[in-house]
């Protein structure tokens, strides 16, 4: 059970909520606002206090800082983080909380933005990595004719899981008549994808990892889209190249990555093999992936069997303890406060759209984020 610090009596907002206030800067000084009573819930605590802003006139409550704003039950984003990530599929998790499908979809798109929000914040006061593996995880969206890959960069000697991005492909490898007929049928109905797309995506990532350091290291397979991807983004790069053929065990250069991989298929239903949970959308897929990067970085310890195994995180300096689901829910993160990278920012905006399937409503909600 999360108790919200924001429903303590001496909690006092710490700047307006309305993003086109001038007193949503936390930095702006002077704001005045004063409290306008109370609303009753059914949700525990049950009387909320509210404010409104003397600025923008903005009305508030405690709830508006608080992750479970708006939610009637603001202990499930808490328990589906960690059914999440270990490796419960969407409807078994509905099944489980004793709430309809539609909600846990909701919620999880929901703590993946969150998630997104509070990594890049952390990331904003990170030194940047200079030793980072890069890989491609393969998967598929809505049927196998969708496959993509999510591109994953790790820094070398921490575990941490510095950012992803994805692309889609064109389905290849062994295919019977009957299946090549299907694609083709599909790709002259909905196109096919950018054949550049890997190239230009694990730019992007890579763009972001590096942080505008003049000199890295780059551990990566085979793959001939990466020395292009790598082509003039920073004076130098050091690209070391493993074989995919190479034995996967802890001596492999890439053996970051390749543990990054494995984990996301042991935890996340949507990427087991031969699983019927695939992903629907490569945007959920996204929001998923946010969640168990946050989990990995900052709540698992780097290594299963060692007892008190630091975290990523702290094997990184950046914090000194493992963090906790309560941790992570502490506070809403507002996104006018945090400048998410581009590719991010499209996942936070629900903008990644799957082939031939009517995107869902983007977020284009006044209030909410
Ligand atoms: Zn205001």
């Amino acid at each position: 059970m999360i108790t919200f610090k924001q429903h303590h009596p001496d909690f006092l907002p710490p700047f307006c909520p309305n993003p086109n206030c001038t007193f949503h800067s936390k930095l702006a000084r002077g704001w005045r606002y004063k409290k306008t009573g109370f609303f009753r819930r059914q949700a525990l605590p049950n009387r909320i206090q509210r404010f409104t802003c003397l600025h923008c006139r903005r009305s508030f409550s405690t709830q508006t800082f608080c992750t479970s704003y708006w939610q009637r039950l603001p202990q499930l984003d808490a328990q589906l983080l960690s059914k999440t990530v270990g490796g419960m599929a969407n409807r078994q998790a509905a099944r489980d909380l004793g709430v309809g499908p539609a909600t846990i979809d909701r919620h999880l798109g929901r703590l993946g933005r969150h998630c997104l929000l509070f990594h890049s914040r952390f990331m904003r006061q990170a030194k940047p990595a200079h030793h980072i593996a890069i890989d491609g995880f393969v998967s598929f969206e809505h049927s196998q004719y969708l496959p993509f890959h999510h591109h994953l960069a790790i820094e070398k000697g921490t575990d941490f899981f510095l950012y992803f991005t994805d692309s889609e492909v064109r389905r290849s490898g062994t295919m019977t008549a009957a299946q090549k007929l299907r694609r083709q049928q599909l790709e002259r109905l909905h196109g096919r994808p950018d054949p550049q797309a890997v190239r230009k995506d694990v730019r992007e990532l890579l763009a972001v990892a590096i942080g505008g350091q003049a000199v890295v290291t780059i551990e990566s397979d085979d793959h001939r889209a990466y020395p292009r991807a790598m082509r003039g983004l920073a004076p130098r790069i050091r690209h070391r190249v493993t074989s995919s053929r190479e034995r996967r065990d802890n001596r492999n250069p890439l053996w970051e990555v390749n543990l990054a991989d494995l984990l996301i298929r042991h935890c996340s239903a949507n990427h087991k093999r031969e699983t019927i949970a695939w992903s629907k959308r490569r945007q959920a897929s996204a929001e998923r992936l946010a969640v168990f990067l946050v989990w990995r970085n900052y709540l698992k310890g780097r290594r299963e069997k060692e007892r008190r195994s630091p975290t990523p995180a702290m094997a990184r300096g950046l914090v000194d303890r493992a963090l906790t689901v309560a941790d992570v829910l502490e506070e809403r993160i507002f996104p006018a406060h945090v400048p998410l990278p581009p590719r991010w920012g499209r996942y936070y905006r629900g903008e990644v759209a799957t082939r031939g399937v009517v995107n869902r409503a983007r977020r284009t909600a006044k209030y909410a984020v």
